[in-house]
Formats: C-alpha cells, sequence, structure tokens
C-alpha cells in the first residue's frame, strides 16, 4: 500500500495566516504557531498530515522534489521559479497584489537608452521585457528595491505592488502591471498520482474553501 501521509511546505507570516482558515474549514489545524515555536515541522490535528515552515521561495523547490507533497507559493515565486515538476491546481486567491514596473514620478518607460531595471524577481522582469521587444539591463537585488532608482543604480524596478503606499514614501510610482498575483496551491507531480486518495479529496476541500470565503469577501 502507498503511502498516504502527507506534506505541505509554506511559508511564514502572511501566507501562513491567510491559509490557516482555508486549512481549518478542511478539517486540517497545525497545532503550534510558527511564529512562536521555532519548529520548522508542525504537526496538526490529522495525524497524516503535517506542515513545513520553510522561506516563501523554498517552496516550489521542496514541493518540486518531493520533500513536500503540496505547498503554498506566491504566482511571483512560481513564475520565478519555472514550474517545473509542479502542478498548480487551485488559486487560493490570498496574498493578492500585483508585480509591477515602477519608476520614478513623471519618468516613462520609452526612455532613450538601455533601461536599467533593479530587481529580485529577474526571470520574470527578464520575460516581461523580452516579450515587449525591449533591451533592458536588469540588476539582481535581494530586496529594498525602491532605493535603486533614487541613487541612479537603475532607472525603474520591478517589484510587488500592494496599496502602493511604498513607492509613493519613496517618489515612485506605477508604471505597468507585469501579472497579477496571488497564492496558489501547488502539488508534487508524483504525489498527485500516487497519493491521489488523500491529495484530491484535500484539494477538493480547499477549493470548497476559498469559494466560500470568496463569496463572503
Ligand atoms: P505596498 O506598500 O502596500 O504597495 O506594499 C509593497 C511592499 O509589500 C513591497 O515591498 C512588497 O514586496 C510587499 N508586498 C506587498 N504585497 C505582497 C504580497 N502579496 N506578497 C509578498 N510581498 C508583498
Amino acid at each position: 500500500m502507498s503511502d498516504q501521509t502527507l506534506t505541505i511546505a509554506l511559508s511564514k507570516g502572511r501566507i501562513f495566516e491567510d491559509t490557516v482558515p482555508l486549512l481549518e474549514a478542511a478539517g486540517i489545524e497545525p497545532l503550534e504557531d510558527p511564529e512562536s515555536s521555532r519548529k520548522l515541522i508542525l504537526e496538526t490535528s490529522l495525524p497524516n498530515i503535517r506542515l513545513l515552515i520553510i522561506r516563501a521561495t523554498d517552496v516550489p523547490t521542496y514541493v518540486q522534489h518531493g520533500a513536500a507533497d503540496m505547498g503554498v507559493a506566491g504566482k511571483d515565486v512560481l513564475m520565478e521559479h519555472g514550474g517545473e515538476g509542479i502542478y498548480e491546481p487551485l488559486d487560493l486567491a490570498i496574498a493578492r497584489c500585483r508585480l509591477m514596473v515602477a519608476g520614478p514620478k513623471g519618468g516613462r518607460l520609452e526612455s532613450r537608452h538601455r533601461l536599467r531595471v533593479a530587481t529580485k524577481f529577474v526571470e520574470s522582469a527578464r520575460a516581461y521585457f523580452s516579450r515587449h521587444g525591449r533591451q533592458v539591463e536588469i540588476i539582481k537585488l535581494y530586496g529594498s528595491m525602491e532605493l535603486a532608482p533614487l541613487v541612479g543604480l537603475a532607472d525603474c524596478i520591478v517589484d510587488l505592488v500592494d496599496t502602493g503606499g511604498t513607492l509613493r514614501a519613496n517618489g515612485l510610482e506605477p508604471w505597468e502591471t507585469i501579472a497579477e498575483i496571488s497564492s496558489r496551491l501547488i502539488v508534487n507531480k508524483a504525489s498527485m498520482k500516487m497519493k491521489a486518495e488523500v491529495v484530491k479529496p484535500l484539494i477538493a476541500r480547499l477549493k470548497a474553501a476559498v469559494d466560500k470565503h470568496s463569496t463572503v469577501a
């Protein structure tokens, strides 16, 4: 008989907080809070289901290699990862924001020289500008992208924007939308087959929870 235990990877913070109500609606309660516990493996109210608490950008990697059967990851993270070995069966409609090109107020993308774009979303930015036939130089950063145009490191940035407050506080404005972002349920391709008995009903329960949540909201 196949092993029907299930490991679900997700990150602390916003994704965990927004995913827990959906998991609870699907009958899965974490037995500890990752904000107060230092444990990286959390047991749940169901003995065959456990949670891995890892960095958001590592979630697709754990799921791709089968170290986790399922996971919750932002579309931004999935676009950077490329999605190899992973199914993306459900939009959880949480942690919504936009991946945008942004730059100094009144600035424009049609500048004379090859634009320098600062971002940690290197793959998404490269694909976007190449789709639009624009030559750009991508400068990889790991955070605080808003600073780059202010000190002349780049002409514009590619970053996640929610309220736009961070951009405004730094004299920047949104220029173009690259993608609408939300968190997705992802599943290891082999687990989808080998553990179908537990994976498929869980996807259905999570989908029902998402549908209920979005009609209430
Ligand atoms: P805001 O000032 O509301 O536009 O938020 C922008 C900042 O929050 C940026 O630094 C983003 O990296 C971060 N952010 C906003 N929404 C998300 C999200 N859904 N997931 C991860 N980071 C986000």
